[in-house]
């Protein structure tokens, strides 16, 4: 259940329409009017999941020892779902509301509340008040009256008529109401989240098969494959980045809760502790660790660390095969939310595709000289909520000289576009010939943009709302004494530096930003 804590710093009205304006997230399908659940990443949004991509790729493969990267399908074979238990509980309870807006909830996301029942009556002809078959839970008078102009007034057919709302006696009780029009909801069905496809020309149902609805999957189905072409021994890991689907019943809040959306999870298989030497962490200890060091990579990408914290969920809500699982919340502009998943596992997920597909699974570990199936922890976080909380903590509002400036502080690592070049006066053919060249010489080391569209000022201010670190100004008096004005992002300082040193300075400033790797 969402936890009431707001920010006051931004909204997410305000993150939406910098996203809409600067070309960093688009609704789906815009020009069809949209299609619900759905975002897609315009210019300078595509960089920057892109570099979101590569930083966890970079902390989760690249940088360390112990992990594996691969790229299974989208498509896997039914049994894999039937196996992982998809089939059976991959569902959401849904339930409507019996009101005028008709609208669809999770059950567990309506918050029960006290309400009471409100009657309609309709004193139009004093003489002859009609009562309505109408029913309005609402907590108070105040609200009943919200819910009937919004929605039960027009259903209803009494426009331009006078209404009475009158509580019934006795009625309050505490239950889960529609929170929009104050109607009461149907009992919960289970629903599946699961989106479905056929494979092949003829839509029999022998070829249907399952979008996934999560990559981790893909990895364990791997996991011999991957362990023995890649020699390894326990403890490592398997990695993977790609697109998830999920039938959300109600898709919301922006890139929050989408139906299509890109997941980065990792399995991580270790010994269970009965089969440890001394010295080796114990599975409980990896789960601290993974616990810990994915909290750290978004500190060490700049998110505020007091925006961050732990849900740890309690040991009698879990699943029976699991050790423990956590959280990262992350106080979004709609109040503190799930951000990454971290969960230990067991040995549940090999140990059933064992049972369903017959093979082998087991690990043969030579120092204890027995077979025995891996435990995993596998932290699992979505691409777009992690873009949607380093946009959130970036976005700043400042006074400079009696105007507003917009700032997307991004580490300089996530920033979609690294430097921009502009001339001073785009009519001066040596200035744009200048600005052009360097733009150029700085491509072929990081994303740098040249731009003349605009007067310097606005230039600068558009840079900021993307993020952009660095802004070069080419001016006249480049010509003489070959040198151009970098100005930095956060501070507005600039600096003087000389042409043919830009792309090394530039690049040593981007080095010395660069996060360091976790500790293993
Ligand atoms: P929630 O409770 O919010 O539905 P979940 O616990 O079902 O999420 P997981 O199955 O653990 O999520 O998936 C791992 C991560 O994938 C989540 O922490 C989240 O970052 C991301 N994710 C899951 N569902 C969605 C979605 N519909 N849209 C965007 N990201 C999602």
């Amino acid at each position: 259940m969402a936890d009431k804590t707001q920010r006051s710093d931004v909204t997410l009205d305000t993150i939406v329409s910098l996203c809409k304006r600067r070309g960093i997230i688009f609704p789906g399908s815009d020009i069809y009017g949209g299609l619900q659940g759905t975002f897609d990443y315009g210019p300078i949004g595509a960089e920057l999941k892109r570099n979101v991509k590569d930083a966890w790729w970079r902390a989760m493969v690249q940088d360390r020892f112990d992990i594996e990267g691969i790229d299974s399908c989208l498509l896997l074979h039914p049994s894999v779902w039937k196996a992982s238990g998809h089939v059976e509980n991959f569902t959401d309870p849904l339930c409507d509301s019996l009101g005028p807006s008709r609208k669809r909830y999770r059950a567990d996301h309506i918050e029960e509340a006290e309400c009471a029942r409100f009657l309609v009556i309709d004193v139009t002809d004093e003489a002859a008040p009609r009562t309505l078959e109408a029913e309005i839970w609402a907590p108070t008078k105040k609200k009943a009256k919200e819910f009937f102009q919004q929605w039960w007034e027009k259903a209803l057919g009494l426009e331009g008529r006078r209404v009475k709302l009158e509580e019934v006696e006795g009625s309050r009780t505490t239950g889960r109401f529609s929170p929009d029009d104050g109607g009461r909801l149907t009992e919960p069905r289970m629903f599946n989240l699961m989106l479905t496809t056929t494979l092949g020309p003829v839509e029999e149902s022998s070829a249907k098969v399952y979008l996934r609805p999560e990559t981790a999957q893909g990895i364990f189905i791997n996991f011999d494959n991957a362990r023995t072409t890649a020699r390894r021994k326990l403890p490592f890991g398997i990695a993977q980045q790609g697109k998830s689907f999920r039938n959300e019943i109600t898709p919301r809040n922006f890139i929050f809760r989408t139906r299509e959306f890109e997941q980065m999870e990792m399995e991580f298989f270790c010994k269970p502790v009965e089969f440890c030497q001394t010295g080796e962490r114990t599975d409980m200890e990896w789960f601290e660790y993974w616990r810990n060091e994915r909290l750290d990579w978004f500190v060490r990408l700049g998110i505020n660390r007091e925006n961050l914290r732990f849900y740890d969920h309690p040991k009698e809500k879990l699943s029976h095969y699991s050790r423990g699982t956590t959280d990262i919340e992350y106080l979004y502009p709609i109040g503190w939310q799930e951000l990454e998943g971290i969960a230990h596992r067991g040995n549940f997920d090999l140990t059933q595709h064992m049972e369903h597909s017959g093979k082998d699974l087991r690990y043969f570990d030579p120092e204890a000289n027995t077979h025995y199936v891996p435990y995993v922890i596998e932290p699992a976080v979505g691409v777009d909520r992690t873009v949607l909380a380093f946009l959130c903590d970036a976005y700043r509002e400042e006074e400079v000289k009696d105007r507003k400036r917009v700032v997307l502080a991004l580490h300089k690592h996530l920033a979609p576009i690294k430097a921009a070049v502009l001339p001073l006066l785009a009519n001066r053919p040596e200035l744009v010939e200048r600005a052009h060249k360097l733009a150029a010489d700085l491509k072929r080391h990081m994303n740098a943009v040249y731009d003349d569209t605009g007067a310097i000022g606005k230039l600068y201010r558009r840079q900021d709302e993307i993020g952009t670190p660095w802004c070069i100004t080419v001016d006249v008096e480049s010509l003489d004494d070959q040198a151009v004005t970098i100005r930095e992002r956060d501070s507005m300082e600039q600096r003087r530096v000389p042409i043919d040193r830009v792309v090394e300075v530039l690049r040593a400033d981007l080095e010395a930003a660069a996060p360091a790797p976790a500790a293993q």
